[in-house]
């Protein structure tokens, strides 16, 4: 079974029926990169930057950063790197940065894209940084837990004011730097072709879509057995932001869990997803099953499972749709 996984690394990624898959990876360091060229993955779909940030006491300032967004793109030869702002609070903390007292309910509060927003000191030398490192190789900047388009068009605001700042001072960067947004709320979600109409690219964050969707803590053990992909409600919201975002001919990926599980991957592509992004040890058990899948031939079954309101009927479903794997 290694064998004919290692043998799958340097053929395309494409469904038995011959539709082209783009296959990412999710990076927490700029050192992963090395995991991502080993397993031959399409580039960086997801590079949780707040780790950088993360186990210090001070934060790192725009050199650093740019830094290592520089060596990230420039060791991904030409291949795209998709670097996420900053995702700090809920259950990601730093030492370096003090959010006042104990929020009374961290993954709803002043985290991610908020707290960026709040907080132009942290956030502005990050979009610098990347802006900057976008000088090197093509580098998507994409912005994490949008719930409302003011959010999105403040962070743009950002984004031109320091392009405007960059081109004073004669520093370079890519103009044409794509800018994407994660869904990972249902608001966004319900919303997407509004987001998408806006934004380069999309990318949908499951771990966090679930959670919100569901009301289950994705870090709390006593509601875990209540933590369902397959539940209907999730299922459609995928499908709407797929939709909308077809809607606005913007391409949409999925970096969250759900996507760098096998159980699931002919599901989604039955669904219509062709962008993956998964952790790179997740890579070769992926694209194996993409390459044993007609996608044409899951669309209605996928359709179905996401419809049967009973828990045991779709898995037994998912089961049939994967059935002929091993
Ligand atoms: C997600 O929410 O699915 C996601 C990819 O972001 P994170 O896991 O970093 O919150
Ligand atoms: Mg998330």
């Amino acid at each position: 079974r290694g064998e004919r996984l290692a043998a799958l690394r340097d053929r395309p990624t494409v469904t038995a029926d011959g539709a082209a898959v783009s296959l990412q990876a999710n990076i927490e360091l700029d050192s992963d990169i090395a995991a991502v060229r080993q397993v031959g993955a399409d580039g960086v779909g997801l590079y949780r930057t707040e780790f950088l940030f993360m186990g210090r006491a001070s934060v790192p300032d725009e050199t650093e950063q740019y830094t290592a967004y520089r060596r990230a793109v420039r060791n991904l030869r030409g291949q795209p790197l998709t670097i996420r702002t900053l995702d700090l609070g809920g259950d990601k903390l730093s030492g370096a940065i003090d959010l006042g007292e104990q929020a009374p309910n961290p993954a709803m509060g002043l985290r991610a894209i908020r707290l960026s927003l709040r907080e132009p000191g942290l956030f502005v030398p990050q979009l610098r940084a990347i802006l900057r490192a976008s000088a090197h190789g093509p580098v998507r900047l994409m912005l994490p837990m949008l719930t409302d388009l003011s959010e999105l068009d403040h962070a743009l605001g950002l984004i031109a004011g320091q392009r405007a700042a960059l081109d004073a001072a004669g520093q370079r960067y890519d103009p044409a730097m794509p800018i994407g947004a994660m869904i990972e709320v249902p608001a966004a979600a319900l919303m997407a072709e509004a987001f998408a109409s806006r934004l380069d690219f999309l990318s949908i964050g499951t771990n966090d879509l679930i959670q919100y969707t569901l009301a289950i803590d994705r870090t709390d053990d006593a509601v875990n057995d209540l933590y369902d992909p397959l539940h209907p409600a999730v299922l459609r919201l995928i499908q709407l932001t797929l939709e909308g975002a077809a809607r606005a001919r913007v391409p949409v990926a999925m970096c969250g869990e759900m996507a760098g599980d096998p159980a699931y991957t002919r599901l989604l592509l039955g669904l219509g997803l062709r962008e993956f992004s998964v952790p790179p040890n997740r890579h070769a058990e992926v694209k194996y099953v993409i390459t044993q899948s007609h996608a044409g031939a899951l669309e209605k079954a996928a359709r179905t499972l996401s419809g049967l309101p009973e828990r045991s009927a779709r898995q037994q479903a998912l089961q049939a749709l994967n059935r002929g794997l091993q």
